[in-house]
Order: C-alpha cells, then sequence, then structure tokens
C-alpha cells in the first residue's frame, strides 16, 4: 500500500458509540441479572425476586422492595453516566454501594426494552415507564404499586444479531443466572431471594432470610454440602489497625466434588480472583489425598482504598494492593485448618 492514501477517519454515529459499549457492560442475559439484582441491593431491598423467560433473552423481571425512584428522576434514569451513587471521582475510593457508573441500566435500553414501575414510600401510587436507547418512550403513567422497584428486560439483543444467535446456540443463560442468585443469597443472608423461570410455581433458588450463614448455605446448596464445612476467620493487623480481614467456610476431607465451587465477596461485592482461586485449588489438591475439588465461601474486607473496583467493563474482577500477600496468607490458613481437620478425622476413625 505503498503511496496508498490512508483512509478516512469519521467520528461514529453517537448511536453506535452507545451501542458498542452497551455489549460490553451487558454481556449476556446473566450479566443483565446481576447489574439488577445489585441495584436492589443498593435499594437496600429486603426481597428481591427474579423471573427469567428463554434464558433471559426474551425477559428478565427483577422486583425489589427498595427505597424506589423518585418521580421526577424517571427522565434522566436511563441516560448513561445518570447515578445517585457518585459524584466525584473521589467518592470511588470510598464507594460501599455495588453500582457507581450510571452504566447498567443505559446499556440495557440500548440492547433490549427496559420498563421500570417503581413507588416511593408516601406515595399513593406508582408510575410506569419504558426507555428505549437511554430515553423515555412515554410520559410516566401512574399505576398500582406496593413498595419498590420493579424492572423488566425484554427482548434482550434484539439489534445484535451475531450475540443473540451465540447465546440462542450455546445452552441457555438461565443456571448462570441460578448461579448468581445463589452466591448473593449465601452472602446477604438477611435478604429473601427468589429466582424462578416465568410461568412456573417451582423457585430454583428461595432463601429466606436467616440470621446463620450455614442455614444460608442449606438453603441454597443443601444439607449434604453443610455437612462438610468448617469454618475460618483470618486477619492481618497493621500497627494495630486491622488491614484484612477473611471469614468464611470452606470444604473438609469428607467432601466430594468434581467442580470447585467458589463464592467470593471483596467489600460486600460479588467478583471473581483467578489467582486465589488457583491458590486454594492447589493447596487442597496438595494437602488432601483425594482429589476432590473444594467448596468456598470467602468474604474479604479491606480497607476500601486497596481496592480498585473500576478495573473491568463488567466489575466483575478487581484489583487489590498487596494481592500476593492476601493469597498467601489465605493459602497458609486454609492448609493449616485442613491439616489439623484431616488429622481430627483419621484420629476418629482409629479411635
Ligand atoms: P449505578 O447503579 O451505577 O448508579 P444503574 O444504571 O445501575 O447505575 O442505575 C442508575 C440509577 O438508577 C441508580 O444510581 C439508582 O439511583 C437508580 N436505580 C436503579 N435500580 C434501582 C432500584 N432497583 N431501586 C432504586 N433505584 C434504582
Ligand atoms: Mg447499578
Amino acid at each position: 500500500r505503498v503511496g496508498a492514501d490512508p483512509p478516512r477517519i469519521r467520528r461514529l454515529e453517537e448511536s453506535v458509540v452507545n451501542r458498542i459499549a452497551a455489549g460490553e457492560v451487558i454481556q449476556r442475559p446473566s450479566s443483565a441479572v446481576k447489574e439488577l439484582v445489585e441495584n436492589s441491593l443498593d435499594a437496600g431491598a429486603s426481597t428481591v425476586s427474579v423471573t427469567v423467560k428463554d434464558g433471559g433473552l426474551k425477559l428478565i423481571q427483577v422486583s425489589d422492595d427498595g427505597h424506589g425512584i423518585r418521580f421526577e428522576d424517571l427522565p434522566i434514569l436511563c441516560e448513561r453516566h445518570t447515578t445517585s451513587k457518585l459524584s466525584t471521582y473521589e467518592d470511588l475510593q470510598t464507594i460501599k454501594s455495588m453500582g457507581f457508573r450510571g452504566e447498567a441500566l443505559a446499556s440495557m435500553t440500548y440492547v433490549g426494552h427496559v420498563t421500570v414501575t417503581t413507588i416511593t414510600e408516601g406515595q399513593l401510587h406508582g408510575y410506569r415507564v419504558s426507555y428505549k436507547d437511554g430515553v423515555m418512550e412515554n410520559e410516566p403513567k401512574p399505576c398500582a404499586a406496593v413498595k419498590g422497584t420493579q424492572i423488566m428486560v425484554e427482548n434482550l439483543f434484539y439489534n445484535m444479531v451475531a450475540r443473540r444467535k451465540t447465546l440462542q446456540n450455546s445452552n441457555d443463560d438461565y443456571p448462570k443466572i441460578v448461579d448468581f442468585i445463589s452466591r448473593f443469597a449465601v452472602h446477604h443472608i438477611n435478604v429473601n431471594f427468589s429466582c424462578r423461570k416465568h410461568g412456573t410455581n417451582r423457585a430454583d433458588v428461595h432463601s429466606a432470610s436467616t440470621s446463620s450463614r450455614l442455614d444460608a448455605i442449606r438453603n441454597v446448596y443443601g444439607t449434604s454440602v453443610v455437612r462438610d464445612l468448617m469454618e475460618i476467620e483470618v486477619s492481618d493487623e497493621n500497627d494495630g489497625d486491622a488491614v484484612f480481614k477473611m471469614d468464611g467456610y470452606i470444604s473438609n476431607a469428607n467432601y466430594v466434588a468434581k467442580k470447585i465451587t467458589m463464592i467470593l465477596f471483596i467489600n460486600d461485592r460479588l467478583v471473581d480472583c483467578t489467582s486465589l482461586k488457583r491458590a486454594i485449588e492447589f493447596v487442597y489438591s496438595a494437602t488432601l489425598p483425594q482429589a476432590s475439588k473444594p467448596f468456598i465461601y470467602m468474604s474479604i474486607n479491606l480497607p476500601s482504598e486497596h481496592v480498585d473496583v473500576n478495573i473491568h467493563p463488567t466489575k466483575k474482577e478487581v484489583s487489590l494492593l498487596n494481592q500476593e500477600r492476601i493469597i498467601e496468607i489465605i493459602k497458609n490458613t486454609i492448609e493449616e485448618k485442613l491439616r489439623s481437620s484431616n488429622t481430627t478425622r483419621i484420629f476418629q476413625t482409629q479411635a
């Protein structure tokens, strides 16, 4: 191409930009469900109900009994970068809510049809309004409502042919959705969660608020799992200030599974941490005789300035200060726990 004119650079149309960005934030139906449930939790809900049709491609509906949305905020609710949670960049450092960027609802309106029904405390009726491409499609209509917010997303990815095809061909996303809700139910033990397929009465997750973590795990993962769990806890202090605290439940030598279940919350955010997961799998395979994969529920708390929450478009990963050191401490704690429980078990069988 020597001598050829370089191609012209043009500005993309805003609708194209928005759809591309939306496709990154909402990668699949389960990512929409996660965002919606996190919004419900951010709104202080004590009950969150999820209904799904066609693996979320036809319909996702999340209802909560949280604080609702003000009537006067409805016009900008689904615009990009509108949020009640963050105002200055510095707030990111201390933010407690799971949301902060005001992108989730907007994104859903660029790749699906969104209808919101909401009521705030003290109002006689609620409002219902639909959104498309970031804007309100009509004036909010008064309607009956009890408490909180219901958000309905229909025909997700209707305008992203390739994405829709891939999702239709792959096994549907419903198991992933159930998995997300199960994880939330284990961590947020004071919230009632339910998740069901549209048109069925039977809920696939149904957790009632409890004060016991083990009850919550039993509720979702069953009695046989809970029987083989041990509590773990560790904290690391720096000049008297606890800089890192971890607590949770891990499976013992009797637990048998082909796949690891790793439920990880860091500062109350549901996240993945591949290096921690690998380290834990390694400890189990090196410490226990049978090659069973573990069940892990772990909640890590760090000073918020040690956690960068804004490194991933879906907020799926966070980055931690001193990550290696933290992983090392957790590894050692688990190893110790497994060794001591393993000897106890052998001792018990011999006695
Ligand atoms: P973010 O959560 O990052 O603020 P979202 O697009 O997810 O961005 O939501 C935008 C805003 O809409 C939130 O800041 C919140 O004020 C409001 N909102 C969304 N869902 C709910 C809900 N279920 N209950 C109350 N308010 C909600
Ligand atoms: Mg949000």
